[in-house]
């Protein structure tokens, strides 16, 4: 049976070239892609009674022509008809604008249906569509018209005869393309139905139910490409399986100061599942700030030491590279693990001593900046690499690694809550691991929203927290347009708070120090030597001044929330009560709203969502090329619970043998060939 994909658009009667040009601009090559070519939303045409509709709305009314219509000319080539409808107990007129032609419907008498703006005062309708009440339309008279979006010369009257047409011609044909057994878990319409539905609905339900099963089967369908791909990832790409010497490990956890939380343990067995696996691991590890994701990775390097491997950890700035440094050194050297730094600041004896130690395997982890994957550095065998903040580690870095003939294992982590409808789309191909919980005796940071006019308040409030020895961050407001702006703020701000402050020696941080000045002020401020650090956005993600119980943040309505938070979790750090204050006056309501939920809640994820829920998916990760799919009908925030389920029933059937040779998946495995997944791949 020939698909409908293949039955040109010009097979519909009265589409020629020409019409078939226009169709093929709105991307309608086929009957097919008209077929699914869905509305927007509907037009009513349901027939009301006068006396519930309001001044204003657009209405289809049904009434008798009363007398002779009434035809006025005026300048060129403008008119204007009137005639008298008599409906139920009142008498309207209905006023047409340049439309001369409408005068021969007019018969005196005649029923007619007219669609148009209603006056109440005048008690008058002025008509934009017009139906005689014994033709086809006024037949269906409880008529929803679907509204398209349209595209050069195509008309919405041509569209919607197109797609008659073609629903009465070849609505037979539509193939169903769900497996029989989701259609009915999930009490879907068959898909011919659904199609015929979502056009022309009956009434509001079955809209609603045509909606629903295109919906799905959009979500279904792109999850389906994405886990063929990832399985497909799986069989080809040639990573190998770790032998992991279990009890090592379970005794380095067992030695932690710490019980892990559930949600470590259970991303550490999800890494570890997939090092000792024969694919390469391409893994997001996701975790809010301060969730503990540094000793999950300390956890992973050890096992990749101990199955004989090398690892590296790779931060985005010198000063992370140091502190993880630290952090792994007081973990791992216990367990005879060897730890070193690589980064732009060592001497060049110091870098060669490095490399040697690490080509001849001396050497079990390194913790660098991306100096650690440039041309000159060797590994004797690495077979885990770990990228935090890191998201600049990609395609061209594999490259370089496999050119070196390494693929390892792939760990990243972020501390930006990636809300997990968007984690499963955006990095589809990823395998996500969360950990969502916090380890016990977190004190939350206490949040509040300030007026500008408070602000003399809240430095005072500061000066406390200082006086207890605490230290704190300003944050400066963020310029969008310009950089320089934003330093010649921090300038401002930190000028203000020298003369507010005598007592306090005050730091500042902003984009125009160069690496080594920003290193020197972030040292300065780490040792306690400044107890005030002004900054712009630039104070780094992942810093670690457990001394810092005050944050505040000025002209706090310029950033998202994701924003907000990633700087709010520069505090909380320590065990003291910490401080975040926001200063704004946003002029929004949704301004408004994003302080309220900042001051709500300290869950990342909760946040993220919340943001997503406020800015729509496109905006989230700030940019439109977030590389998040356009869907026609589904919708990333309503339709969440949706996309998990199709999530799970495609996983399901990828990794089903009988999917890649049944008769009865033959239709998915055909969008897959459509979709490019399976070029070059040979089943059977
Ligand atoms: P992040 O996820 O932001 O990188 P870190 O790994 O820096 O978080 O952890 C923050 C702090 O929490 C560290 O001091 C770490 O030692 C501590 N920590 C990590 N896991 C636990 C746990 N299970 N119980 C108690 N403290 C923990
Ligand atoms: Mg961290």
């Amino acid at each position: 049976m020939t698909s409908l994909y293949d039955v040109p658009v010009t097979r519909l009667h009265g589409v020629g070239e020409e019409r078939a040009k226009a169709l093929a601009g709105m991307g309608i090559k086929s009957v097919g892609d008209l077929l699914e070519y869905f509305p927007s939303r509907y037009e009513d045409y349901r027939v009301r009674d006068l006396t519930q509709v309001k001044d204003g709305e657009r209405v289809t009314l049904l009434g008798t022509v009363y007398g002779q219509p009434s035809v006025r000319f005026y300048g060129k080539g403008k008119s204007r008809i009137s005639v008298k409808l008599v409906m139920d107990r009142v008498v309207v007129t209905a006023v047409w604008f340049n439309q001369s032609f409408v005068k021969n419907k007019l018969v005196p008498g005649k029923e007619i249906l007219v669609t148009g703006k209603w006056d109440r005062h005048r008690l008058q309708i002025t008509v934009s569509e017009v139906a005689e009440a014994d033709s086809e339309r006024a037949a269906r008279r409880g008529d929803l018209a679907p509204v398209y979006s349209l595209r050069g010369d195509v008309t919405h009257a041509l569209l919607r005869r197109l797609m008659m047409q073609a629903l009465r011609q070849y609505g037979q044909e539509i193939q169903e393309i769900l497996p029989e057994e989701i259609v009915r878990r999930y009490r879907l319409l068959p898909r011919s139905q659904a199609i015929q539905a979502i056009h022309f609905p009956k009434d509001a339900e079955s809209g609603r139910q045509a909606r629903r099963r295109i919906m799905f089967e959009e979500l279904f369908l792109f999850q389906l490409k994405i886990q063929a791909l990832r399985r497909i990832n799986r069989q080809q790409t040639e990573g190998r399986a770790m032998s992991i010497p279990m009890e090592e490990v379970r005794q380095f956890v067992r030695s932690l100061p710490f019980p892990l939380t559930d949600a470590q343990k259970r991303v550490v067995k999800e890494i570890l599942d997939d090092m000792r696996a024969p694919y390469a691991m391409n893994r997001l590890l996701q975790g809010d700030v301060g969730s503990g994701k540094t000793v999950v990775a300390a956890i992973a390097l050890l096992a990749a030491v101990k199955a004989g491997f090398q690892g590296a950890l790779m931060v985005p700035t010198e000063i992370l590279a140091e502190q993880h440094l630290h952090s792994l050194e007081n973990l791992l050297s216990p367990c005879g693990v060897q730890v070193a730094l690589l980064t732009g600041s060592l001497t060049a004896k110091q870098r060669r001593e490095v490399l040697g130690s690490l080509q001849m395997g001396l050497v079990d982890v390194v913790v660098g900046t991306h100096a650690l994957i440039q041309e000159d550095v060797f590994f004797s065998r690495l077979g885990l690499v770990i990228t935090d903040e890191q998201h600049r580690f990609g395609v061209e870095q594999r490259r370089i690694l496999r050119s070196k003939g390494l693929s390892p294992d792939v760990l990243f982590m972020t501390a930006t809550p990636i809300p997990r409808t968007l984690a499963i789309t955006a990095f589809g191909d990823m395998d996500v691991s969360t950990i969502d919980q916090m380890p016990a005796g977190r004190k939350p940071v206490v949040t509040c929203w300030r007026k500008h006019e408070q602000f003399p308040a809240v430095l005072e409030e500061m000066r406390a927290e200082l006086r207890r020895g605490r230290q704190a961050y300003v944050i400066c407001p963020l310029i969008e347009e310009s950089e320089k702006l934003d330093v010649q703020n921090a300038i401002d701000v930190h000028a203000q708070l020298m003369q507010t402050f005598p007592e306090f020696r005050i730091g500042l941080m902003h984009g125009r120090l160069s690496a080594k000045e920003k290193d020197a002020v972030m040292h300065a401020f780490l040792s306690g030597e400044y107890h005030v650090l002004v900054s712009t956005t630039v104070v780094e993600v992942g810093v670690n001044v457990p001394n810092a119980t005050y944050m505040v943040i000025y002209d706090a309505e310029r950033f998202g929330l994701a924003q907000l938070h990633q700087l709010r979790g520069r505090v909380g750090r320590g065990s003291e009560q910490s401080y975040c204050v926001l200063i704004a006056d946003p002029k929004t309501e949704i301004g408004k709203e994003r302080m309220r939920i900042m001051c709500e809640t300290t869950d990342g994820f909760e946040l993220s969502q919340r943001d997503l829920e406020l800015r729509g998916p496109g905006d989230f990760f700030g940019t439109k090329q977030s590389g998040l799919p356009e869907f026609k009908v589904a919708d990333l925030v309503s339709d969440y619970k949706a996309l998990e389920v199709a999530r799970q029933e495609t996983a399901r059937l990828v990794a089903d043998p009988s999917f890649w040779q049944e008769e009865r998946y033959r239709e998915l495995r055909e969008y897959l060939r459509r979709e490019g997944v399976l070029d070059g791949i040979v089943f059977d």
